[in-house]
């Protein structure tokens, strides 16, 4: 049977690929078993010598590989293009190189014990991944478990299987055969891949699908990376530059139609500088161009799906008719497009609290900066947030937000060789950074007395 998927500015059909029978999972399963000793037996330094082979095809085909993923998912085609070449080229060396000293056995000495920690694979890995950055999901689940040793089995979304399939391909042009698998297929396919006989499960999706899957895991105790939805909230402190917090916001919470894990859904602005703000940011917000992804200029695509935006229109009426007032946007939606979106909102209205994973931004006003935190912390989500404000102040601030990212006055993403990590319910384990790679390995010790 065939999985088409479609171009959700047009409806029509990209393409397909054969979904996998849920019979045929444990035997790919079985394949992969078979293949990892001869992959963990190269060690780190040859698991990377064979990654560092695809550097140049994803900056190669950049164009052509960004030209189906807007097809298949939306996106802007600079953002498509920009997105299948980070995952070669100098970043992709980079990383090869970060994993590689992440991995390696380290010694410890005591004076009386001598210590080999060694990061030993797993053996089968899933990596289960979403849609919104269809190629770089499958990347930063796959990696990192290849270059543990495991031996993959991914399954992509249904919504975006053409271009993590062309993903695959390009890796196994360079990997041993049955190194590197893909199932195709939705939630049965996951969820047999999942009770399957293997012993790592990285994901990358929602939260209610993260917490089946812990469930799934629970009898066999298999190894989870979960990487799951946010509610990321931007303070706007009354010292902030507000040009800059509006600027940031206006790219923040529409990029990529705001379907963006780290995508700024609520905004709490201090009083003394809310007007001005709103102002700033129904303004650029007005001069986003919202339109087929494929066309010059644009820079909101569709939703990905007719579900999808049903959920964000849903929480717009629902909010609306609970008293939000329309700062921006909030009407002329149209097929799979929603406009870019603002709105004056309470805290408590549903829109405050659920991952929308649209084009809309909720703005709070507060009165303070103890205001400002408590209501950024009152979400089960914790991935990332931002604080706009005079340096020293806004650091405070930062400090004080129960997120695993936080930026001053800039976005969420660290420092080279910081992991991308949630708190709370927005993740369980977490990848990126050495301490990330770290996570797809198991830990082991082995030691012997020291000669005195
Ligand atoms: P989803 O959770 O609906 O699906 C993710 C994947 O899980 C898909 O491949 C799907 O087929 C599969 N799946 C569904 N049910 C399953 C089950 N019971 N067992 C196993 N697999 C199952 O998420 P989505 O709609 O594809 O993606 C959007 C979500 O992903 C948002 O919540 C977003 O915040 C999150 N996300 C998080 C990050 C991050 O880094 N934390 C990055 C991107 C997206």
């Amino acid at each position: 049977m065939p999985l088409t998927s479609f171009n959700p500015a047009t409806g029509e059909a990209v393409g397909s690929v054969p979904v996998t029978p849920v019979e045929a999972i444990p035997g790919i399963v079985a394949r992969a078993r078979a293949a990892q000793p001869g992959w963990a037996a190269l060690g780190v330094e040859g698991r990377a010598a064979v990654l560092r082979g695809v550097a140049d095809v994803f900056v190669d085909r950049s164009d052509e590989l960004g030209d189906l993923l807007t097809a298949e998912m939306g996106k802007p085609l600079r953002e498509g293009r920009g997105e299948v070449r980070s995952c070669g080229g100098p970043g992709l060396l980079a990383e090869l190189d970060e994993m590689t000293a992440a991995l390696r056995p380290e010694v410890l000495k005591d004076g009386r014990t001598y210590t080999e920690l060694i990061h030993q694979p797993f053996g089968v890995a899933s990596a289960i991944t979403p849609w919104n950055f269809p190629i770089s999901m499958p990347h930063w689940m796959v990696l990192p478990s290849l270059m543990a040793g495991n031996t993959v089995v991914l399954k992509p979304s249904e919504e975006t299987p053409l271009i993590a399939q062309e993903y695959a391909e390009i890796l196994q042009g360079v990997l041993p055969p049955d190194v590197l698998q893909v199932v195709h297929g939705a939630d049965d396919q996951g969820k047999a891949l999942v009770a399957a006989d293997i012993d790592l499960i990285a994901f990358t999706g929602s939260r209610e699908v993260g917490k089946r899957i812990l469930e799934a895991a629970a009898p066999g105790l298999k190894r989870v990376v979960l990487e799951l939805g946010g509610k990321d909230p931007l303070v706007v402190l009354d010292d902030a530059d507000v040009n800059k917090a509006a600027g940031f916001a206006a790219r923040n919470s529409f990029r990529n139609a705001g379907q963006v894990c780290v995508s700024t859904e609520r905004i709490y602005v201090q009083d003394g500088v809310a007007d001005e703000f709103e102002r700033l940011f129904a303004h650029r917000a007005s001069q986003l161009t919202v339109g087929e992804g494929t066309a010059e200029g644009v820079d909101v695509g569709p939703m990905i799906s007719a579900r999808q935006r049903d959920h964000v229109l849903g929480q717009i009426d629902a909010a609306v008719s609970d008293g939000a007032r329309v700062i921006g946007g909030g009407d002329g939606h149209h097929g799979l497009y929603v406009m870019p979106t603002i709105l004056g909102a309470d805290h408590s209205m549903d829109v405050m609290q659920r991952e929308t994973f649209g084009p809309v931004a909720c703005v709070v006003r507060v009165a303070d900066d103890n205001e400002a935190v408590r209501l950024a912390n009152d979400t089960p989500f914790g991935l990332g947030a931002v604080v706009f404000g005079s340096e020293d102040r806004a650091w405070n601030v930062a400090q004080r937000i129960d997120a695993g990212m936080v930026g001053v006055n800039r976005g969420v993403g660290g420092a080279h060789g910081s992991p991308w990590v949630g708190t709370k319910e927005s993740g369980y384990g977490f990848h990126g950074g050495p301490h990330g790679h770290r996570q797809f390995a198991q830990a082991r010790i082995v030691s012997r007395r020291t000669e005195t």
